[in-house]
This record gives structure tokens, sequence and C-alpha cells, in this order.
């Protein structure tokens, strides 16, 4: 074991310590949509993903045990081997039809589909444009396609669009990469000027609507909500883990795009096909999205009834920041609020930027109206706390 690594790592691990910037993985069980039992305790979590509670609905619980029984635990190979099963391609033509796009292809993940679908189409003559807000996955597709990368500040069309006029010219290809709904401060992007906006350029958009698929516009997502033609989207992204409530990545796009993405998005052909349950679950939670309305709606009215207790600005989306500003208070309030009962995990740069640590609420369909009223009165009370430092560390 080379002790010079150990140390570099400990030097490291010492370093975000100091800063109160240290991550480490707990214990847990998560036996519903909105507990967490951590060291003995249950608490009331604002922190899953799974914002329409169906990771443990009884229909998508039963599709993914039966699929488990007759196609077994793994996918076996990668989807261009013997790993496609039918119910990943049955899961694709539902996404697709629902969302509204030509073709859907599936990946394992949100991130493996950012990572895959950028490189596949931008190189080293080209130049990919983030929102500064984008999601990691899309930073970091974006680098690895070894394509020029540009940044616009947060929802700023007007930097985009001096970005693409000083820039378009000496590129070949662009790509404008953006989330729905974005996912630490819960705003929408505004789709209808930046579709017009990458049209004027011939740039290719790229929407991310990890947390918008499910909730927003009937469920189809961000571009159904500004009545945007799917197909004025290159690269339309989601997950099949927030909403969905199970695992895997999707691109919506043409057919041309599928195709080719099929034999050259590295995450698609070097890597293990989703396991065919995962699929299943997803398949069975996209029904349940389709007839369940009141379930779709309800995180965004939860969202709403809680910012309406604290005096904050009305939110967009079923997420809420807590902003907080340093990485210390930002973990002292979540342990604030851990001892009444919650779990809403802090978050620290580099997530977010620096001075806007947060405590980030993430509402669900399965959240009671007390859970959330007694969420708001808990963060009155640590908020108190929080302009009082003292009592507070102690
Ligand atoms: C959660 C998220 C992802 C990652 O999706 P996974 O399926 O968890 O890999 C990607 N992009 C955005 C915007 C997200 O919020």
């Amino acid at each position: 074991m080379p002790s010079s690594l150990d140390a570099f790592a400990r030097d490291k691990t010492a370093r975000l310590s100091e800063a109160a910037l240290l991550r480490q993985l707990r214990n847990q069980r998560r036996p519903s949509a909105t507990t967490v039992e951590r060291d003995g305790r249950t608490l009331v979590s604002f922190s899953c993903n799974d914002m329409l509670g169906l990771a443990h609905h009884p229909k998508v619980v039963a599709a993914a045990a039966e699929a488990l029984s007759s196609e077994g635990t793994g996918a076996g190979a990668s989807r261009l081997v013997t790993g496609s099963s039918s119910i990943v391609t049955a899961l694709e033509q539902a996404l697709a039809t629902f969302r509204g796009t030509d073709r859907a292809l599936v990946f394992g993940s949100g991130s493996l589909t950012n990572l895959g679908v950028i490189p596949a189409f931008a190189g080293a003559k080209d130049l990919v444009v983030l929102d500064e807000r984008a999601h990691s996955s899309l930073f970091s597709g974006a680098r690895l396609s070894q394509a020029r990368v540009e940044v616009f500040a947060h929802n700023d069309v007007g930097e985009l669009c001096a970005i693409l006029a000083r820039l378009r010219s000496s590129y070949r290809h662009v790509i404008v990469a953006v989330e729905g709904v974005y996912s630490m401060d819960g705003d929408l992007a505004p789709l209808p000027s930046l579709v017009e906006a990458c049209e004027a350029a011939d740039a290719w958009l790229l929407v991310d609507d990890a947390h918008a698929l499910g909730t927003l516009g009937g469920g189809r997502g961000t571009a159904a909500h500004f009545g945007i033609a799917p197909d004025r989207i290159a690269f339309y992204v989601a997950t099949l883990s927030k909403a969905l409530g199970s695992y895997g990545g999707v691109v919506g796009c043409s057919e041309a795009v599928y195709t080719f993405l099929t034999s050259r998005a590295r995450t698609l052909v070097y890597t293990t096909g989703l396991p065919p349950a995962s699929a299943a679950a997803a398949l069975a939670a996209l029904d349940v999205v389709q007839q369940d309305r009141t379930r779709r709606e309800r995180p965004l009215l939860l969202a709403k009834r809680f910012a309406k207790a604290l005096g904050l600005p009305a939110p967009e989306a079923h997420l809420v920041p807590l902003i907080v500003g340093e990485a210390t208070d930002a973990l002292a309030a979540q342990a604030a609020l851990e001892a009444l009962g919650y779990l809403v995990t802090a978050i620290r740069p580099p997530t977010v930027a620096d001075g806007t640590a947060r405590l980030r609420v993430s509402f669900s369909a399965e959240h009671r109206d007390a859970d959330v009223d007694g969420l708001a009165a808990g963060w009155r009370h640590v908020q108190a706390q929080l302009r009082s430092p003292r009592s507070l560390a102690s």
C-alpha cells in the first residue's frame, strides 16, 4: 500500500472537514416514501427525490417483483449484446409516447445519459454552453466531449445569446444544456426563450427534466408545461429514479439521433443494461403517473402551502430552498431539525455556490398536511436559533 496515497487522501479529507464540507454515508432504511430510520429513530424525510411516493407503490413493487422472478436480478450484458430486455423496449415506447418525443433511449441512470449524449454529438470542434447551475453530470459530459465549454449566468438568456453571437460562427456544432426544473433552487428554465435562442443560432438544446417528469405539465414535464412541442428540444433527458421511483435515465429524441446514440453513446455501449426489474418498476410507475392526477399535483401544492406558512415566494415546483449561507450553519440547521424529527439534508458547496449552503426541502405526494405544517413550525424555531449562533453551537 503506497503510504503517499493515504497521506494525500487524509490531507485532502482534513481540509474538507475544516471547511465543514466532508460528506459521509449514513446507515439507514427508507420504509416508506416519507420516512427514514437512522440510529433507531424514525424521521419524516423531506430529502427524498421519489416525490410521488412510487418506489413503495403496490403496483410498482408488484411489477418489479414479477420481472425479478421471470428475468432475474441483472441484465447480464450490455444492451447491445444480450442485455436489452423487451421490458426496456416497452418502457422506451411508453416514455416516448407520454413525453411526445419520436423515440426514447434508456440508459443506466440520468447521469450516465448526460455523460453519453453530449460526447456523442460534440467534439473538439464544437461548443457546449451550460447554465451555471446545470447538474454536475452535464458539466462532466461537456468536459468529456473535449468541446469548448462556456457558461452563462443562471437563466440569463441574454447572456446565452451574447455567447452564441460571439462564438457560434467559430464552431461546427453547439449544444446548449439546461435543466427544466433546477434541482437545488426549484425554479424553472425560461424554456420558450431558450428554444428560440437555440433555433436562431442553430444550436442543439438539451433539457434535463429530472425533477419535472411526473409532476409538471400533466407529468410530461416542462415542455408540456410551457406548451412547447418536444421535437424542438434536441435531447430531452430525464431520470427514472425520481418521480418514477426506480433507477435509470432516458433521452427523448428524433429517430436519427436515437439510431446514432445506440451505436456511439459510450455509456450505453460499454455498460451493462438496466436491470429488467428496474425497467418494469419504471413502466408501472409511468402508468400510475398518467392515471393519478392528484398524486402528480400534490407535491407542488404542499410546496406552496409550506412557502405560504413561512412568507416565502410562491414556488414553481415541488422544491423549496432554505438558504442558510455557510456550510457550518447548514449542518447545524440540519441537526436542529433532526432533533425535532425531520430529515432535511444540508446542501453544501460544490453542489451549490459558496456562501449559499442550504436546506433543500423536497415535497412528496405522500406527505400529510400536518408533516408540512410541522416542518414549517420547526424551521421557524431553527431560524430563530440560527440568528443567535451561540445557542445553536451548544
Ligand atoms: C438527479 C439528477 C440527475 C441524475 O439522475 P440519476 O438518475 O440519479 O443519475 C441528473 N440531472 C439532474 C438535473 C438531476 O436532478
